[in-house]
């Protein structure tokens, strides 16, 4: 893929549709996405893709608002059902894995047990980190949405490693096939939430040596 793709995939976010699409997207949406052959697989383009992820994505912006310095929150979801099924936010006080993706793996585990991750789908309100998506490829959770991309993050003065959630799954690929990878849901909101935390934080400093990412 080169470079110019990947960042316009990157930024839109993309589904490699290998089973059922769970929530109600337009009718014309799903033809486009059939028609996109790309590597054996079919790739669906969606935007802000149905009121599915949207309403899901919500709920990660709930959990977000408890660490509102750090943002990070993110939910888990039956993608059938739509039962919850984990939820957390970053509490990097605590711990430098606990960003909010880990925190709600561990109360995914804690609810349902190590089981189910493949009928599941992670919201999160950023863009995994390179240790997030990791954690995903080893749980086989293959549907993950998120909202501000790691680049929309860290304008806001906020670190992060320089690998895409794609790269990240890329590099997982001998054990790892992910159904749905897609960023930008919500951006806007996502965006102004983090934008307000970095001015959160500039007048309330952390203590020193503190990451969240
Ligand atoms: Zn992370």
């Amino acid at each position: 893929m080169d470079s110019g793709r990947r960042q316009f995939l990157g930024r839109c976010g993309f589904v490699v549709t290998g089973a059922a699409v769970p929530f109600a997207l337009p009718r014309g949406m799903l033809q486009q996405a059939h028609a996109r052959p790309d590597a054996g697989a079919s790739v669906v383009m969606e935007r802000q893709a149905g009121v599915g992820h949207e309403r899901f994505m919500r709920l990660a912006v709930e959990e977000a608002r408890k660490n509102p310095k750090w943002p990070f929150g993110a939910v888990i979801v039956h993608t059938r059902t739509g039962e919850i099924l984990g939820s957390g936010v970053n509490t990097g006080t605590d711990s430098p894995l606990l960003h909010g993706e880990v925190v709600a793996m561990n109360d995914y585990v804690r609810r349902q047990g190590n089981q189910g991750w493949a009928d599941a789908t992670l919201y999160t309100t950023g863009e995994p980190c390179s240790m997030c998506m990791s954690a995903m490829a080893w749980a086989n959770l293959r549907r993950v949405v998120w909202a501000s991309s790691i680049d929309d993050i860290r304008s806001t003065g906020i670190i992060q490693i320089d690998l895409t959630a794609r790269q990240v799954a890329d590099a997982a690929s001998s054990f790892y096939t992910p159904q749905l990878l897609l960023g930008g849901v919500l951006a806007d909101h996502t965006n102004r939430l983090f934008r307000e935390a970095q001015r959160l934080r500039e007048s309330l400093p952390d203590a020193p040596g503190v990451t969240y990412g």
